[in-house]
């Protein structure tokens, strides 16, 4: 059996039909940047979330910076950003100007490690971005604590966590400004990149969408210098389209992390992951951690089944950031999560017989 780590074909044979009446739409209304098909993926994609104002972006990075600026947030200031992250970010608050600082992650959520936020903080951090690694919710308690006593800014990187709960709300509720990518292999994928920003605030919202669209909102009048990152019309009808499938596709998610759950949680070298009280996790990524990682995903391959890693290095351990000389000691989670995690196959199409076949050769390995 060969088991793809994801087939966005099969989505798209799913709802064909819809997808291409959508983009019949768009090519015979002739706009093809902003129109009432962004507007409509706006209002909608706000109402999902449960958010008051939804800015499309050309994707999560941009949305990530933009959010940095309408902050306010340039040289002379530090962000905190957990060290296991996508590289997003970090390179988005260097490109605001500002300073990076990484904080590791917790041991059992593996995300951003509030108790290492503490040690972090200075006079000049400004942000904390936070990620809902893998769908999994960060520690919002904790984190509106740590906020609060030193008046910082929450940023939420919601990239994986389309639809995920702390408590009965909505990731993407608790910060300023929440940043989501569409991405084609995210939750909710378009056919190209895309992103946006969801917050309660319309000062921040008005701001954003000035800063994606050259600093201003008529055409010819610019109040401020920006840059140019909209969501493409197209895009966004095709987003508009997927979205009432959302609910269904992540609940699939969920049941396939429970079959994984269900039988690799009696391996004794395998960590399932662990779920964080009060919160839904919506399985963006379902991720292990494996003993003879490497050499169980040599096996996994000569049996058919793709499985991918997030992330193989952490951030700070990337080329790019050899100038601030981080060591393994100082991210001592991130060096051990680099080194163990190991992501297989989730996403909604996949079948029941897929999932058990590949947990029977993730058994067969140990055996
Ligand atoms: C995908 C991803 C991003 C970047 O999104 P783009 O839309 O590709 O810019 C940012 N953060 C995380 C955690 C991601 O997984």
């Amino acid at each position: 059996m060969q088991v793809p780590f994801l087939d966005l074909r099969r989505q798209y044979a799913s709802i064909r039909e819809e997808l291409e009446q959508c983009m019949r739409d768009v090519f015979d209304a002739g706009i093809f940047v902003g129109g009432p098909y962004v507007h409509q993926f706006e209002e909608a994609f706000r109402k999902l979330c449960q958010a008051a104002y939804c800015v499309g972006v050309g994707n999560c990075t941009d949305a990530l910076f933009l959010s940095l600026k309408a902050l306010g947030i340039g040289p002379g200031d530090e962000v905190i950003t957990p060290a296991f992250s996508w590289i997003s970010t970090s390179e988005v608050i260097s490109l605001a100007g500002a300073i990076p600082v990484f904080a590791d992650v917790e041991a059992d959520h593996y995300t951003i490690d509030v108790t290492d936020i503490e040690k972090k903080v200075t006079g000049k951090t400004r942000a904390i971005i936070a990620v809902h690694l893998y769908g999994q919710p960060s520690d919002m308690d904790a984190l509106h604590r740590v906020c609060e006593a030193h008046q910082l800014d929450l940023i939420e990187d919601c990239s994986h966590a389309f639809l995920a709960r702390s408590g009965n709300k909505p990731t993407g509720n608790f910060g300023r400004m929440a940043c989501f990518s569409f991405y084609p292999t995210k939750n909710l994928g378009a056919y190209g990149d895309a992103g946006c920003v969801i917050t309660e605030d319309p000062d921040l919202a008005a701001r954003i969408r000035k800063l994606a669209n050259h600093g201003g909102l008529i055409k010819d009048e610019h109040q401020i210098e920006g840059t140019n990152s909209r969501l493409d019309t197209l895009q966004a009808a095709l987003l508009a389209a997927k979205i009432p499938h959302l609910p269904g596709w992540t609940q699939r998610r969920v049941s396939i992390a429970a079959i994984y759950n269900e039988r690799l949680g009696k391996l004794p070298q395998i960590q399932v992951p662990a779920v964080r009280q009060g919160t839904y996790h919506t399985f963006h990524l379902y991720v292990i951690r494996a003993e003879q990682r490497d050499e169980l995903r040599k096996h996994l391959r000569a049996q058919g089944v793709e499985t991918q890693i997030h992330y193989p290095h952490a951030i700070p351990f990337e080329p790019a950031y050899k100038h601030l000389t981080h060591t393994p000691k100082e991210f001592p989670v991130s060096a051990r999560l680099q080194d163990s995690v190991l992501s297989l196959p989730v996403f909604p199409e996949l079948t029941d017989e897929e999932v058990q076949y590949v947990c029977e050769q993730i058994t067969v390995f140990y055996k």
